[in-house]
């Protein structure tokens, strides 16, 4: 993955802060969501065709922040669709982010990460005109009178609108910042587990591990160091070859879900999905023979497989996996899906977007859910299990955390 530093800001841009220096006055020149000079802001970005992600990370520099607005500027048609760990939006080609409640602190010296996820017709390269609390940063812009424009007004009239989220306090944070991890809700769920009840290394209480087929070199394990939320995930050492599959299986009754069962899984894999058909998440079906219904990979992107008959969502075409994804590597996503029993449909989302190779919608369609539907498909789903299953070459590390199965979507 290559790193974009973003390019210096255009000239207008250091004109414009400076006219409003002068706009403001000078009663606001200091203020704990201030930026520093030397503030940096990477822009990583993960693309495919049509869409991306990226993740950012923010570094305020030599002065802690309270709080943090996120600006730059596309030079393509690119459009961010959701984000994560920010409140994201986007007017014209300019992206504006904005902490959420729980990372809005960062010390001197300290860094924030968010991300995006958008779609494309024309990419335009890296994006440019990083600010941080309206000063331009990655060395641009001007020195250290620059005022905070995010600030709200004192005495002197405000140069933008005051910031939508909690006000700054009125000292720079003394002690580290809050560890506390995002929330990870859950509605209501009937599966809610964010593994931070496990006493030991290996799963227990409302998981087991098991290895469906033959067991092998792949292990099953709780990670105190890799987490989503909390300090507990599942750590998953997926190895090549059919017998060394492993999965850590609920043993929570699902039965109360119903025939419509949406899932919200965050997962974090390390090596890119291979050619080979690798399965991450599987599902027994009860009306398959007690197959699986399985989530994983082909061909690089996203797959659903039927074991039953080896059928494929999307159709394994140039054209129906070019409607897939590939899961990101080494950072969490959230993968979401519902699979509707009684209408033989499914729906799946990666942080947030509705994939369409991932769609199986009832109506057979070519290079998608065509070869599907080929028989009549009720499934009546009765477990879940996630883990990692090879069957030739794909070996992975991948991590799960806040995990959760309700009858409504729960949402990332
Ligand atoms: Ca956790």
């Amino acid at each position: 993955m290559t790193i974009l530093r973003a390019r210096p800001a255009p000239l207008v841009a250091a004109v414009a802060a400076l006219a409003a220096v002068t706009a403001a006055g000078t009663a606001l020149l200091t203020g704990p969501a201030a930026a520093a000079p030397g503030c940096r802001v990477d822009y990583t970005p993960n693309q495919w065709p049509g869409g991306f992600t990226a993740n950012i990370k923010v570094s305020p520099g030599d002065t802690a922040v309270s709080g943090w607005t996120v600006t730059w500027t596309y030079a393509g048609d690119e459009r961010v669709t959701n984000g994560w760990n920010a409140t994201v939006s986007q007017s014209g080609s300019t992206v504006t982010a904005r902490n959420m409640s729980y990372n809005g602190s960062i010390p001197a010296g300290g860094s924030a990460e968010f991300g995006v996820q958008g779609t494309y017709g024309t990419a335009g390269g890296a994006p440019t005109g990083f600010s941080l609390n309206g000063v331009p940063c990655n060395g641009a812009g001007p020195g250290p009178t620059t005022p905070p424009t995010t600030a709200p007004p004192t005495t002197a009239p405000p140069t933008t609108a005051p910031p939508t989220s909690a006000p700054p306090t009125t000292a720079p944070p003394t002690t580290a910042p809050p560890t506390t991890p995002p929330p990870s809700g859950c509605a209501g769920a009937v599966l809610c587990d964010g593994f931070e009840n496990q006493t030991g290394s290996t799963p227990s209480g409302d998981w087991s591990v098991v290895s469906p087929d033959c067991s092998g070199a792949g292990t099953a394990t709780v990670d105190t160091s890799t987490a989503h939320s909390g300090s507990r995930a599942i750590r998953i050492n997926g190895a090549a070859g059919y017998c060394n599959h492993v999965f850590v299986r609920t043993t929570k009754n699902l039965s109360g879900l119903g025939g419509v069962r949406y899932a919200r899984i965050w997962v974090r894999h390390t090596t890119a999905q291979p050619t080979d058909h690798t399965t991450m998440i599987t599902m027994s079906d009860a009306a398959d023979g007690n197959r699986d219904l399985r989530l994983g990979g082909q061909n690089g992107a996203l797959q659903w497989n039927r074991a039953s008959d080896d059928a494929t969502l999307p159709e394994q075409s140039p054209a129906g996996v070019a409607q897939s994804v590939p899961l990101p590597t080494n950072r969490w996503a959230c993968l979401e899906f519902m699979v509707d029993g009684s209408a033989g449909q499914l729906r799946t989302w990666l942080d947030g977007v509705a994939v369409t190779g991932l769609t199986a919608d009832g109506v057979p369609t070519h290079d998608i859910d065509g070869q599907w539907y080929n028989r009549t498909w009720r499934p009546q789903l009765t477990d879940l299990k996630l883990g990692w299953e090879s069957y030739g070459g794909g070996a992975d590390t991948l991590w799960y955390d806040d995990v959760a199965m309700g009858s409504t979507r729960i949402g990332c």
